[in-house]
Parts: structure tokens; C-alpha cells; sequence
């Protein structure tokens, strides 16, 4: 028999594998902002009210008037692979592109003090259960109407060495706002209230177009273009800001797929190339683009917090953001200002 001194491998603690997990689905607070409040929509909220303090670090509240959380169901949703969404989607492949993992409040509930607040539509009261350092408390009776209350306190406080690597307050407030305008343009029929370092930003229920205009400004709605072109099963709405209006930086393309928010480089890139002979080489557009497709044509082998994503044909996606993007910019340019050179 060899001793167990000389045999090290075992097996990691529940709660460390919890905390390594945790760290690559929450990076930095509006991570957070984003998981809550997808869960939120996917609850089917009309309203959604968010609450920052700190930079997210001391606080995220979101509160919603989505379907709720019945009480047997909470210590459950805080589990780890614990989803309601498989039965709701079409497809495995889909439910995976759409990142239902049941990851998200296991892993914020690793990293910080969780807590979640909620009435079932169908039950006579609500409930809450509170997780701390992947420690869970048994639910007890609470007070709130039908909906999810869902409190993050002292965020990473389990794990200094990620509050560590937090950017500068700044970065991540702006991190947060940025978050919350792109998920606000995927949900224009829902209304926001972020209130954040004693600032309050709403954008109330509207159309497409309505909210666009709430999230870019008037200006950019005045002189946007809208966008839409279809090709094999491929289908690409928005609106396109002017060419003379880029800007510095290329946090300005807003890109959704199936109405999911992404954040992916080849999507931004292709944007942009859209706009390439008639931008300023250093500047870069802005503009909303919705990409609808069919979701067994999007790779689900990436990571869902990450929010890029794989096509199965980058080509046809790429070619059609690319060539629709230009013959819009190039039909809405004043008869004047086209070909006067030659
Ligand atoms: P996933 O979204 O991948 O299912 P989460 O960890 O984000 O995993 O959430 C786990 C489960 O908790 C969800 O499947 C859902 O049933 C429930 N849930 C979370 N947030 C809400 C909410 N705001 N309203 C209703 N149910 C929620
Ligand atoms: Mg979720």
C-alpha cells in the first residue's frame, strides 16, 4: 500500500471549484450586470430597474417583473448547472448559443454576497435566499410583488485577486453603462432605469427605432440610415450612422445575434470594412446591427460570458454585414457628393 503522502491527487474542494469556475464567467462587474439582467428578459420582465454603487463593487440590484422564482425552485437556481431553459428552446445547439448554462448565480453567489428576492406569478408570496462565499441559506418568507429581486454585495470580496485586477472605478462604471446601452438595444419593448453614482439614465418601452434614438442621442437618429438586407437565410437590420460622424474609438458598433447581445471583433471588423472607402482611416462607425439566423449556423464551443461568437460560415455572415452596409451608405449619400470626381 502507497501512502497517501506520496499519492497527492485529489479532488478540489466544492466551493474552489466554484471560485475558479466563477472567475471565467464573471471577469469584472458588468459581467454581472449582463448575466442579471439577460435572466431578467428571459423571465419575460417588461421593467427592469438596476442599481449601482461602487462601481458594481458595492452593490448590483436588479429588479424585475418578470415570471419570478418559485420557493422550492430557489436554492436550485442558485446551484450549479441548474437551468429552467432547456424545455423552453428548440434545440440543444440553441439553448447553448443562447448561454444557458445555469452558471451565472452560482458563480456570482462564489465571488460575492448574493441574494435573490422573488414571487412566483402563481404564488401567494415571495421569498429569499441568501448565498455568500458559495455558502447557501435556507429560503425564508420575504416581502415583494411578482418578480426577482437580485442583490450582489462586496463582488470578488471572496476573491481578492480579482478585485485586484479591477480597472480604475471609471473604467468599470463606464464598463457597466456601456453594458446596460447594448442590452437596451436588444430589448427596445422593455423599459431601464439604471441609477448609478446618484445619476439616473431611462430608457421607457418603444420601437426599434425609439430606442435607438434613447440610447445614440437625437443626432445620431436623425441622420441614421436604416439598414436591412437578407441572403441565404441571413437576415441584418439596424441603423447606420454617417460616415462623417465616426469616431476615436470602436466601442460604437452595437451587434446582436438572434437578439442576444455580442461583442465580437469579427463582427465590429466587418462593420467597419462595410464603411471603409468612405470613413476616415482612424475612425470607426457607429452603428446598430441586428444579425438573425438560424441558431444551428452558430458554433457553440465559445464561451457564452466571453458574448463572441463562431458561424458556422463566417464568409456568408461577414460578406453580407460588409456588402449590405455599403450599398446602404452608398444609395443614402447625396446624388451630389457621389462620382463628382471622375
Ligand atoms: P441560466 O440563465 O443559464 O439558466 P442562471 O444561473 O443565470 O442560469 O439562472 C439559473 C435559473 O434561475 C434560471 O434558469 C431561471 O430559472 C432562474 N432565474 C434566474 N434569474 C431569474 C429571474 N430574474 N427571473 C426568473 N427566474 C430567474
Ligand atoms: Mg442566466
Amino acid at each position: 500500500e502507497i501512502s497517501r503522502a506520496t499519492r497527492p491527487v485529489r479532488r478540489l474542494d466544492d466551493r474552489l471549484i466554484d471560485k475558479i469556475a466563477a472567475g471565467e464567467v464573471v471577469e469584472r462587474p458588468a459581467s454581472v450586470v449582463k448575466e442579471l439582467v439577460e435572466n431578467a428578459l428571459d423571465a419575460g420582465a417588461r421593467s427592469i430597474d438596476i442599481a449601482i454603487e461602487a462601481a458594481g463593487v458595492g452593490l448590483i440590484r436588479i429588479a424585475d417583473d418578470g415570471h419570478g422564482i418559485a420557493a422550492d425552485d430557489l436554492p436550485l437556481a442558485v446551484s450549479r448547472h441548474c437551468t429552467s431553459k432547456l424545455s423552453d428552446a428548440a434545440g440543444l445547439s440553441a439553448i447553448l448559443t443562447m448561454g444557458f448554462r445555469g452558471e451565472a448565480l452560482p458563480s456570482i453567489g462564489a465571488v460575492g454576497r448574493l441574494a435573490i428576492t422573488s414571487r412566483h406569478r402563481e404564488a401567494d408570496g415571495a421569498w429569499r435566499i441568501a448565498v455568500d462565499g458559495g455558502r447557501t441559506a435556507p429560503p425564508e418568507p420575504a416581502g415583494r410583488g411578482v418578480g426577482t429581486t437580485v442583490e450582489v454585495r462586496d463582488l470578488f470580496h471572496a476573491t481578492p485577486a480579482r478585485l485586484k485586477f479591477l480597472k480604475a472605478e471609471r473604467t468599470e462604471t463606464a464598463a457597466i453603462s456601456d453594458t446596460v446601452k447594448r442590452l437596451a438595444l436588444s430589448a427596445p419593448g422593455v423599459g431601464f432605469t439604471l441609477v448609478m453614482n446618484g445619476r439616473t439614465t431611462e430608457y421607457p418601452p418603444g420601437s426599434t427605432a425609439e430606442r435607438a434614438r434613447q440610447v445614440l442621442g437625437p443626432e445620431f437618429a436623425e441622420e441614421a440610415i436604416a439598414l436591412a438586407a437578407e441572403r441565404e437565410g441571413i437576415r441584418i437590420t439596424g441603423h447606420l450612422g454617417l460616415p462623417t460622424s465616426g469616431r476615436a474609438s470602436s466601442q460604437h458598433a452595437y451587434a446582436f445575434v438572434n437578439g442576444r447581445v455580442v461583442r465580437d471583433r469579427q463582427i465590429t471588423q466587418a462593420i467597419r470594412a462595410g464603411y471603409q472607402d468612405v470613413m476616415a482611416r482612424d475612425r470607426h462607425p457607429v452603428a446598430v446591427v441586428f444579425i438573425e439566423i438560424d441558431p444551428a449556423a452558430v458554433d457553440v464551443n465559445v464561451h457564452p460570458a466571453k458574448a463572441d461568437v463562431r458561424f458556422r460560415d463566417t464568409q456568408a455572415v461577414r460578406g453580407l454585414i460588409v456588402s449590405s452596409i455599403r450599398r446602404h451608405l452608398a444609395e443614402a449619400a447625396p446624388r451630389a457628393s457621389r462620382g463628382i470626381s471622375n
